[in-house]
């Protein structure tokens, strides 16, 4: 057994394993960049502790934006891959490099037309509702609408490629490294700790919400708040990364979620709050403009009296709220909850009756009016009426955004941005296009980083290795 982060070739007596590209982490970047690299001829070790796919990206609802795809001319929007680049950076205040959101974004129609066409996940456009920031439809989510399907199609698609090795229940370790080159990975898998030589190493294993010290570090307003991802986000491919001395960036970024429910602890889709619904404190009072962004408002609402806020809505909201099956969770938890007056519903959440009376009426008469909210928030134009339902929420971390900096190959830099040699880095591992804080993120850029970094990462690395051969 060894601690070494780093461990030079040298001191690696034998290797259990050889590949081309060794993929450490089989979330939804490190299956996209296996497949990727091994479609175009590379031999893959796809690597992951974890038995469960108990993934950030099996736990996701799945939503992949891109803008400039044939779903979504199909559908009669016209929007360019750079329409999308610059609604991230407006999110974000411009705080994120400029050419790597635009490098993503111009490679995110050609991965969902891959995804489709190639592994052949099964995606749609979703047109129902615009996330917090997006002006257009350019969600394409699976048609389950979660990421547990997304997960399982790639999987499959795994499976099926002859070029790929799956090694599960293998813990990554650490990194060989020859004079600052990598040259393969040391991972535990029982009670030995096992070398796999690889030419190429591409670092998938997300970032670091599921470890408590990092995330007080470096996001101390989260410190102790419900964490929401995969328990396997540990951090470990960012310090391997920084122990070769590579740079980060972005360390205090992360989505956060403003509903998750209490009891239950199932997400109740953000669609709730995008079609009119709104969040009330112990107190029966708003605290903020729920539509600016579910990550910031996470913050807010964790400011709350016992970090709870209660979710109100209507029957319209409801009915297109069924079509999420974590929805359809929580109702059938029973912790959505219908009353026919606002009096009613206050009892059902022991809020005061006539405090939840003014705020439902003040955000009615705004959008009857069409005037901003009490706290701000452009008016839909749709009053809330009964039957009205709730259901108690609170808010969670749910999955961090800062790691090592990448360059358009997502080739992992130095602080100078020289690439070190034969090491890539995608989706949590990598230093993501949110900017600074909760607040820069926009919807999607989580998977957006994942599988968009992972099909530019295998790519990059199958042609490098072809000539390096030729
Ligand atoms: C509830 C929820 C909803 C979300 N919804 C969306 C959405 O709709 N759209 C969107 O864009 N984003 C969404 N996100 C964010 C998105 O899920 C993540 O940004 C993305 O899945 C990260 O992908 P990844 O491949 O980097 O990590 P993961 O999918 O988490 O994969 C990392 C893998 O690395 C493995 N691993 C970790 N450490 C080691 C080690 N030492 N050795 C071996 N293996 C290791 C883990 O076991 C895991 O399988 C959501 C997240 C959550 C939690």
């Amino acid at each position: 057994m060894t601690d070494a982060l780093i461990i030079p070739a040298e001191a690696v007596r034998s290797w259990e394993y050889e590949a081309d590209v060794a993929v450490v982490g089989a979330g939804g970047c490190g299956m996209v960049a296996a497949l990727s690299a091994a479609e175009l001829g590379a031999q893959v070790l796809l690597i992951d502790r974890d038995r469960k796919g108990a993934c950030n990206t099996a736990r996701s609802g799945g939503m992949i934006p891109a803008g400039g795809t044939r779903f979504q001319r199909a559908a009669g929007i016209a929007e360019s891959p750079e329409d999308f680049a610059l609604e991230i950076l407006a999110k974000n205040g411009g705080q994120s490099p400029r050419d790597l959101a635009f490098a993503l974004c111009r490679r995110a129609p050609e991965l969902v037309h891959w995804l489709v066409d190639r592994p052949r996940v099964r995606l749609e456009l979703v047109t129902d509702f615009k996330y917090p920031g997006h002006t257009e439809y350019r969600m394409h989510a699976p048609l389950e609408r979660t990421g547990a399907a997304l997960f399982a199609m790639l999987r499959d698609a795994v499976h099926r490629e002859a070029n790929i090795q799956v090694a599960l229940g293998a813990n990554g370790q650490g990194l060989v490294a020859d004079r600052g080159a990598v040259g393969g990975v040391s991972v535990e898998s029982g009670a030995a700790v096992e070398f796999v030589r690889a030419r190429k190493v591409i670092l998938a294993l997300n970032g670091f919400g599921g470890n408590p010290p990092l995330v007080a570090q470096h996001i101390p307003e989260m410190a102790g708040v419900l964490y929401f991802g995969g328990e396997e986000s540990t951090g470990e491919g960012i310090r391997w990364g920084q122990a070769l001395g590579a740079a980060t960036a972005f360390m205090d970024a992360y989505q956060a979620h403003a509903s998750v429910a209490q009891p239950g602890g199932t997400l109740v889709s953000y669609a709730v709050i995008m079609q009119g619904g709104i969040q009330v404190n112990r107190l029966g009072r708003r605290f903020a403009d729920e539509t600016l962004g579910y990550s910031e408002h996470a913050v807010a609402l964790a400011r709350q009296p016992d970090r709870i806020a209660v979710e109100v809505f209507d029957q319209p909201i409801y009915d297109q709220a069924l079509q999420f099956p974590d929805f359809r969770a929580c109702v059938e938890q029973g912790v959505v909850k219908r009353a026919t007056t606002v009096a009613r519903l206050a009892g059902l959440f022991g809020l005061p009756a006539a405090e939840l009376a003014r705020t439902v009426e003040s955000y009615n008469a705004a959008n009857r009016t069409l005037a901003p909210d009490e706290v701000g928030r452009r008016p839909s134009g749709r009053p809330l009426s009964p039957p009205l339902y709730a259901v108690q929420v609170t808010a969670a971390l749910i999955h961090t955004q800062g790691g090592l900096v990448v360059n358009q190959h997502a080739q992992v830099v130095t602080p100078d941005g020289s690439p070190i040699p034969n090491l890539y880095a995608g989706g949590g591992v990598a230093a993501g296009i949110s900017g600074h804080g909760p607040a820069g993120y926009l919807s999607g850029n989580g998977l957006l980083t994942a599988l968009g970094y992972g099909r530019i990462a295998g790519e990059h690395c199958a042609r490098a290795l072809a000539r390096e051969r030729s």
